[in-house]
């Protein structure tokens, strides 16, 4: 029986965090023998944020770095670049054609970034549409992220439905997966955990970061237990075992968010030490990024002659 597809990625954007690993990672690792995987790191997506070449590099390097040391056996799931599979753009350009700019103009991504007036690029605009495209060369059954990216997988389900309608059955309908009590991670100020937002912990953070961070969270004096500090504690620990820490520490914030940095830094440590360990070795590391490749290639370049054949251009 042949199995069950998977596909996922980040944004090189920054330091990865707890929320990605949590409200994503996690699930990649725990399914990694349920489902043929494929993990990218979307640097095509990062380009809208990140434009230096020598950060890009870095990010992306750092990106298949941190997808190693989380638990990812490149043996067990294809690890690639999204920029090293051109298929990824071309099928973006032919899924344009075919949708229209109010259906995009109801992203959230979109409307935040209006609302900032901010000025959007047309690949700020245009993401949803990549996104689709990284998903639907690959015919996944599943794609696991956090709730901010529940949209995105709708319009890849979208689009797809509209591409077969058109052209006949071509794509799979992908559908999200996400895990209920992580699918927002909270950041140190109660917000969602983002890059954006600079209130995040890094994963592979420094004892002294992780420190500063758990201190700074942000606490409100009305209560017994500081919601915060609780809501990032309850992903190290079973809500039973936290009901007899702060039951007993009844509106003490300090020693809760003691206890709470004693827990994030053993979670840390063992991941931190192993991404030490990986980082030595660049030659594995680059063999990794260009097996992934061109595994992905295979996959997505067949697809993509499908597509080609379906709508003429062959
Ligand atoms: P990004 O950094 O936006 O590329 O996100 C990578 C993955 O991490 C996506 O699946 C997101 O949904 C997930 N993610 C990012 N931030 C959070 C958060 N605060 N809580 C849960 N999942 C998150």
């Amino acid at each position: 029986m042949t199995k069950k597809r998977l596909l996922s990625g980040i944004k090189s954007t920054g330091r990865t965090h707890i929320g990605n690993y949590f409200g994503a990672m996690k699930q990649w690792v725990d399914l990694v023998n349920d489902y043929d995987s494929f993990i990218m790191v979307a640097d095509y997506h990062s380009l809208n944020f990140v434009q230096n070449a020598g950060e890009m590099r870095d990010l992306t390097w750092n990106m298949v770095i941190d997808y190693l040391a989380v638990g990812l056996d490149p043996k067990k799931v294809v690890i690639f670049k999204q920029s090293d599979v051109s298929a990824h753009t071309e099928l973006c350009w032919i899924f344009d054609t075919l949708i229209t700019m109010p259906f995009l103009m109801r992203a959230h991504a979109f409307k935040d970034a209006e609302a900032k007036d901010k000025e959007i690029s047309v690949g700020t605009f245009n993401y949803p549409v990549l996104m689709a495209a990284d998903i639907l060369l690959y015919g996944p059954d599943v794609v696991p992220v956090g709730q901010d990216q529940k949209q995105h997988v709708e319009y890849a389900r979208d689009i797809a439905e509209k591409f077969n309608h058109i052209f006949g059955e071509t794509f799979k309908l992908p559908k999200e997966m996400i895990v209920e009590n992580v699918a927002v991670v909270p950041g140190i100020d109660g917000r969602k955990m983002s890059k954006s937002y600079n209130n995040y912990i890094p994963l592979f953070a420094g004892d002294d970061e992780i420190e500063k961070l758990c201190m700074a969270i942000v606490t409100d004096s009305s209560g017994d237990v500081p919601t915060n500090v609780y809501a990032i504690h309850k992903l190290f620990r079973s809500e039973e075992e936290l009901k007899a820490i702060y039951d007993e520490h009844k509106g003490k914030y300090k020693i809760l968010k003691e206890k709470l940095i004693e827990d994030v830094k053993a979670f840390i440590k063992p991941l931190r030490d192993k991404r030490r360990l990986i980082a030595e070795d660049t030659d594995y590391i680059r063999q990794v990024i260009k097996e992934g490749g061109e595994r992905a290639k295979e996959i997505a370049n067949k697809k993509l002659v499908e597509v080609k054949e379906k709508i003429g251009v062959n």
